[in-house]
């Protein structure tokens, strides 16, 4: 691994051709982030002359959809990676086991594989890598970068990357919401980013399935401990089917959560599959607790505010008892060092 300069990345992705273009990736169960720092990095790297793919996992959450182009490609292999192109520009993705490539074995590849990260647990796999945990978003690297690189930034790829940026800031809301995010942000509203699409695709447009689905998981399914400061749902496959709701749609309940008065630490367990596997979402609202370290016992990672894993249990109550226990743990660990 070697750290990564722009003028570097530039002069590898400076190299690909009609035949061998540029294959952008991002992670599994794609977000707001990895959607338009994706689609804005293959779009801008068409814009400015060089030819790229784009590979998005399939499941895209249905308010993002109309940000993603049709032309994307969903499945690999790695021999067909290696044949194809020149090499692989990953934005979003900090672990190997998180990266999206079609099915293909990240191991098998022979091609280059460069990263754009601001995930603070990036593991540097790869050929050479760009990691700033202090950026909002990836989309703001990728911003960073198309600067560094004089590239012009269409209205259309200025708006993917703004929907990085306001996505994964919670619409300007939570702590990695820097002057920096909002500098990008103007500079590309200026550059004719269309803001209003971005809000009104993201956060004014709830299906009424969702509201309802909404109603009564709160009435039904809110779990709480340590009075309230420590709040989370399961989200029962019953529940789910009840009000035709697809997993990949929920990406944003577990601000809900964390936006109640006295929540401290908020936690979102999901159904996967596969019997015995469970997926955990976690959101702090104090820094003093850090839900990062907590998703690092539960084989994930993240930020510290915001962080996720996967949890192995017979039954998703006994999944609920194992997340309980880690959380607490880490209000002990507050309390002893505080
Ligand atoms: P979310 O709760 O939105 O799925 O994830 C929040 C953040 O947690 C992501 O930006 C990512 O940094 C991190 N994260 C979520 N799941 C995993 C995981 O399985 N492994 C790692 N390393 N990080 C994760
Ligand atoms: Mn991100």
């Amino acid at each position: 691994m070697k750290t990564l300069d722009f003028a570097d990345l530039l002069g590898v992705l400076r190299g690909a051709t009609a035949d061998r273009p540029v294959l952008v990736v991002t992670h599994e169960r794609p977000d707001g982030d990895a959607i338009g720092s994706s689609t804005a990095m293959t779009a801008l790297l068409k814009e400015n002359g060089i030819p790229a793919v784009l590979y998005l996992p399939g499941d895209i959450p249905d308010c993002y959809t109309t940000f993603v182009p049709a032309d994307r490609r969903s499945s690999f292999s790695a021999a067909e990676i290696n044949a194809s192109f020149s090499c692989v520009m990953n934005v979003d993705a900090s672990t190997v086991k998180r990266l999206g490539l079609g099915g293909a074995d990240f191991s098998c590849l022979t091609i280059p594989v460069l990263t754009l990260d601001h995930h603070p647990d990036d593991e540097h796999f790869g050929q050479w890598s760009y990691v700033d945990p202090g950026a909002s978003s990836s989309a703001e690297i990728v911003f960073r970068f198309a600067r560094a690189a004089g590239w012009t930034i269409s209205p259309d790829s200025a708006t993917k990357l703004l929907l990085g940026i306001t996505t994964d800031t919670g619409c300007f809301r939570f702590s990695n919401t820097s002057p920096a995010a909002h500098r990008a942000a103007a500079e590309l509203i200026e550059q004719g980013a269309d803001n209003a699409r971005i809000i009104d695709r993201a956060y004014l447009s709830k299906p009424f399935n969702m509201a309802m689905f909404e109603a009564e998981l709160f009435r039904t399914s809110l779990r709480t401990a340590r009075e309230g400061a420590i709040a989370w749902f399961f989200l029962s496959p019953d529940l789910l089917r009840k009000y035709s709701v697809n997993l990949r749609n929920t990406e944003q309940l577990i601000e809900v959560l964390r936006g109640i008065e006295g929540v401290r630490v908020a936690a979102l367990l999901k159904p996967t599959s596969s019997p015995g596997i469970f997926k955990l979402s976690l959101r702090s609202r104090d820094p003093r607790i850090s839900v990062g370290r907590v998703a690092r016992r539960l084989n994930g990672g993240g930020h510290e505010m915001a962080a996720g894993g996967t949890i192995f249990a017979a039954t998703a109550e006994e999944a609920e008892a194992i997340l309980l226990k880690h959380v607490e743990q880490e209000f002990q660990n507050e309390k002893q060092s505080g």
